[in-house]
C-alpha cells in the first residue's frame, strides 16, 4: 500500500516536493523508522531514517533551570565509569534506554537532576560495583573522604542486604 507522507521532502534529483513512502520498517530496538520513498516527480527512490521521538524529557537542574535530557551525555558518563570494566557499550546503551523508560513512567515531562543521577547509580550498581563507585565519587562531589567512605559502606550494606534477600527468596521458593 502506498501512503502519502505528511512531511514534504524535496527530491534531491529533480526538486519535486511530493513523494510516497513505499516501505517502512521499524528498527529492532524500536527507536528509528527506515522509509523507502519514491519521488512523484521523477521516480527517484531513496531511503530516510527517522528517529522515533518520545515527549522530550526536561532535566531540572539544581538552580531550578531546565534543559533537555541529553542521552549522549548520559551514555558518555556511564561509559567513562565503566572504563576497563567488563560492561559493553552496547549494554550501557540499553541501560540508558531502560533508565529513560523508567523516568517516563515516574515523571511526566520533567525529572530533577538528582533523581536522574540516582537512576544512573542504581543501574551501574546492578551492572558493575566498581563502575558504580567511580560514578558516585564523581557525581556526588563529596566534600570529604569520610562522606565517600560512608557511601561505600552504605553500598556494602546494601549488597549484603541484597544477598540476604536473594537467599531468603530462594528459600521461600523452595518452600
Ligand atoms: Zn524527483
Amino acid at each position: 500500500m502506498l501512503v502519502e507522507t505528511e512531511t514534504a521532502m524535496r527530491c534531491i534529483q529533480c526538486g519535486h516536493m511530493k513523494d510516497k513512502v513505499i516501505d517502512s520498517r521499524i528498527s529492532k530496538d524500536g527507536t528509528s523508522i527506515r522509509r523507502r520513498r519514491v519521488c512523484l516527480g521523477c521516480g527517484y527512490r531513496y531511503t530516510t531514517y527517522e528517529n522515533v521521538e518520545r515527549t522530550e524529557l526536561q532535566v531540572v537542574k539544581k538552580d531550578g533551570t531546565t534543559e533537555p535530557l541529553k542521552r549522549e551525555k548520559m551514555l558518555q558518563g556511564m561509559v567513562k565509569a565503566c572504563e576497563k570494566r567488563p560492561v559493553s557499550v552496547d549494554r550501557l546503551d540499553r541501560a540508558v534506554d531502560e533508565i529513560i523508560t523508567t523516568i517516563h513512567q515516574d515523571h511526566n515531562a520533567q525529572v530533577p537532576v538528582q533523581a536522574l543521577g540516582l537512576q544512573v547509580m542504581d543501574k551501574l550498581h546492578e551492572l558493575d560495583p566498581v563502575a558504580y563507585i567511580r560514578y558516585v565519587s564523581v557525581y556526588r562531589e563529596f566534600d570529604n573522604v569520610k562522606e565517600f567512605i560512608e557511601e561505600i559502606q552504605a553500598l556494602e550494606k546494601r549488597s549484603f542486604r541484597e544477598r540476604v534477600e536473594k537467599r531468603a527468596n530462594a528459600q521461600a521458593r523452595k518452600g
